[in-house]
């Protein structure tokens, strides 16, 4: 049996947000939640915490039924974009404040919030007030928080979104350490692919309402189930109602015509953005090219269309 089976619908004001979405989790593992803006991860999110109900569905956590066990006793937790930290506490009294809550003696709570202060490197700032941290300490203290709770299931919605992109970078590779250490299980809300595949064991794709595919990064690019998946995923082309993939496409001497937009640097590798059709391109050539050049892009022989 699975740690983690959600099965869940919600309609706000009689727009469907969630139709049936279905997936399930493994004890440890950490599932970065991806999709566009306003395709409903929040709302998933807040239906596991139990902030909001489902209208219909089903969710069982760790052995038991919790689709109707409230927010407090479901042991689900759930950091926001924003840390959201009480004001007028303290680091220290922030990560402490729900083991208060449960009457865990005070001893035992500086033991447990010491040792989470070390783990997300905060105890230098343990005494300090939120408006005197940054966006990353912020995000750290509130983990700190929630993981002195050792929750069943930790929720992180886009947690690093307004960090600056080269710390975001270090967070990223630095929560995935966290989450295993601790052996929390986890799902991580981005809609960056990048920051998915860095985090998560697993992604799994919500549109339309319905997770259209689970599975670790490489599986959803290299075998998409659906052309959805396959245009959300990787950078690709439509031509007459087919989609490939950018793997399957390369620089030819006949075939569609694109043009060069310009370069762009990953990996050490240049590559060009190349416009087809009005749609977008990366690609890289074998012999350099200039901005504004006329190209021929065709797809490899093997290479058939995702339908
Ligand atoms: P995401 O997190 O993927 O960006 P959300 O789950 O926040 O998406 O929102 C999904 C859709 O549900 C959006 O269209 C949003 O406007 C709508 N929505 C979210 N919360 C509410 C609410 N409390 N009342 C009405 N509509 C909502
Ligand atoms: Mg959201």
């Amino acid at each position: 049996m699975s740690y983690l089976a959600f099965t869940g619908s919600k309609t706000y004001q009689s727009r469907s947000v969630l139709d049936g979405a279905e997936f399930t989790m493994k004890k440890g593992e950490i599932l970065s939640l991806i999709g566009p803006s306003g395709t409903g991860k929040s709302t998933l999110l807040k239906c596991l915490a139990g902030l909001e109900q489902l209208d219909s569905g089903r969710i069982s956590l760790d052995g038991m039924d919790v689709t109707d066990v409230s927010a407090r006793k479901r042991g689900v937790l759930l950091v926001f974009q924003q840390a959201l930290l009480f004001p007028h506490m303290t680091v220290f009294q922030n990560a402490e404040y729900g083991l208060k809550l449960k009457k865990t003696s005070r001893e035992l709570r500086r033991r447990k919030v010491e040792e989470m202060l070390e783990k997300t490197e905060m105890q230098h700032a343990s005494s300090r007030y939120p408006h005197q941290l940054s966006g990353g300490e912020q995000q750290r203290a509130a983990l700190a928080r929630s993981l002195v709770m050792e929750p069943k299931l930790l929720l992180l919605d886009e947690p690093f979104a307004s960090i600056d992109p080269l710390l975001r970078d270090k967070l990223r590779i630095w929560v995935k350490g966290l989450l295993k250490d601790q052996n929390i299980t986890s799902i991580f809300v981005t809609h960056d692919m990048e920051e998915a595949s860095l985090v998560g064991d697993e992604l799994a794709i919500l549109h339309d309402g319905k997770i259209l595919q689970k599975g670790p990064a490489r599986e959803i690019y290299m075998h998409p189930a659906n052309e959805t998946v396959a245009r959300f995923y990787g950078d690709g082309l439509t031509v007459s109602g087919d989609f490939f993939a950018s793997r399957s496409l390369e620089l030819s001497d006949q075939g569609w015509e694109g043009t060069v937009l310009g370069e762009t640097y990953k990996y050490g590798h240049v590559f060009y953005r190349i416009a087809v059709e009005s749609q977008i391109i990366t690609l890289s050539s074998g012999s350099p090219l200039n901005k504004g050049q006329t190209v021929f892009i065709r797809r490899r022989n093997e290479e058939e269309a995702v339908k």
